[in-house]
């Protein structure tokens, strides 16, 4: 799974404050909020940089938060919530 390999599990990665509650999806508003103040969005596991955001793109009806790390230049994607189903 090298797509899954990149998203961390919570401790470290995204800081909190930019996941939804009881989930590991990124929330929209907070992430968007930091893109556009160019504010740091987590912290990089392996050597402890910033993770800043990029412009979220769709995949399959999914939203996709990229981030990057100013120090390594690693990326981490992460996903936003599971695409609401359709009651009737
Ligand atoms: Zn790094």
């Amino acid at each position: 799974m090298p797509q899954g390999a990149l998203i961390h599990d919570g401790r470290g990665g995204i800081w909190r404050k930019f996941r939804l509650d009881n989930t590991r999806a990124i929330n929209a508003a907070p992430w968007l909020d930091a893109l556009a103040q160019r504010h740091p969005v987590g912290t990089c596991r392996p050597c402890g940089g910033h993770l800043w955001p990029g412009q979220p793109y769709t995949v399959g009806g999914r939203q996709l938060y990229p981030a990057t790390c100013s120090a390594c230049n690693r990326e981490a994607v992460a996903p936003g919530p599971a695409p609401k189903r359709k009651r009737k």
